[in-house]
């Protein structure tokens, strides 16, 4: 019988990466070796597992190359991948024989100097150039433009900035477009215009979404994506994430919390809620601290009102 194809989204879980990153509680491999077992059994299928930058700017990540070593045997069904910020990076990234890797700048100034410490042309030319080697190896790259939707240092971004620097990059080689609201400021019209911007723009590259929850929009704004079309979305399981050195940062979208929305509107997602629910508690146990992510607490307190 002939129906309506099940519509399905990708979620990349990215709690071992941006959530981890700025975390004081340094984990170790064995502890982030559990969380990823978890996070694939619960049929999580991209997993973004850590970065190749300097270990004395995020101590967090020293162990990326272990940690992918260690999982690259075991990965069957899942999509591992990591970010990557310079030649250094690269080159670890390619000794490990990862196969996939991110790679952004940003679209504002201010962010780029402050993060980056050059300016968002000097990175950018960069970010180019590290592409195109890194499709040269053989690898595949996610391009992602960071600040896509605004900067808290210089407010708005131009759209049309963001769409020349997707046809850029699109011009390199890569696999995918990633659009990043790095903080967080983005509302669902304003996602739906710079997606379909950019679909418009570069049509034959699929566009993925990365959304910061700091002011609460981070649902909302999947859902406008994804009525734009967009079917990648990164997000971090119990939405954790932030960073201590910008007042009021927060985690991308809660994993949980996206399940359970694609799965209220009939969208699969091959995720297993419980299961999920259940890395959420393994990261609250290792961390000491309850994490922003919904759908846990919904979940315990029915099975409490059950018992
Ligand atoms: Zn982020």
């Amino acid at each position: 019988m002939k129906g309506t194809p099940i519509a399905t989204v990708i979620l990349e879980d990215e709690s071992l990466r941006d959530g981890l990153q700025f975390e004081q509680k340094i984990l170790t491999l064995e502890e982030k070796l559990s969380l990823f077992r978890l996070l694939a059994a619960a049929g999580v299928k991209r997993l973004q597992v850590g970065s190749f930058v300097h270990p004395k700017v995020v101590p967090q990540m020293a162990d990326t190359e272990e940690f992918i070593r260690a999982v690259r045997d075991e990965t069957s069904g899942v999509f591992i991948t990591a970010l990557v910020l310079n030649d250094k990076g690269l080159e670890r990234a390619l000794r490990c024989g990862l196969g996939h890797l991110s790679m952004s700048s940003s679209a504002s100034n201010s962010h780029s100097l402050k993060n980056v410490k050059r300016t968002a042309d000097e990175a950018f030319a960069s970010l180019l150039e590290l592409i195109r080697q890194a499709v040269g190896s053989g690898l595949q790259v996610r391009a992602g433009i960071q600040c896509a939707f605004g900067c808290v240092y210089e407010g708005a971004v131009a759209e049309d900035r963001v769409i020349e620097m997707a046809g850029r990059l699109a011009a390199t080689g890569a696999n995918e477009l990633n659009l990043a609201d790095t903080t967080g400021m983005a509302n669902p019209l304003q996602v739906r215009r710079l997606v379909a911007k950019t679909r418009k723009a570069i049509p034959h590259l699929p566009i993925s979404i990365h959304l910061h929850d700091t002011r609460g929009l981070g649902l909302a704004n999947m859902l406008a994506a994804h009525e734009e079309g967009v079917t990648i979305f990164d997000v971090s399981a119990g939405g954790l994430g932030g960073c201590p050195f910008v007042k009021g940062a927060s985690g991308n979208v809660a994993a949980e919390d996206a399940v359970n929305l694609f799965e209220q509107i009939g969208v699969e997602t091959g995720v297993d809620l419980k299961a999920l629910c259940k890395v959420v508690d393994h990261y609250e146990a290792l961390l000491g601290r309850r994490l922003p992510g919904r759908m846990n607490r919904v979940i315990k307190s029915q099975a409490i009102a059950c018992e």
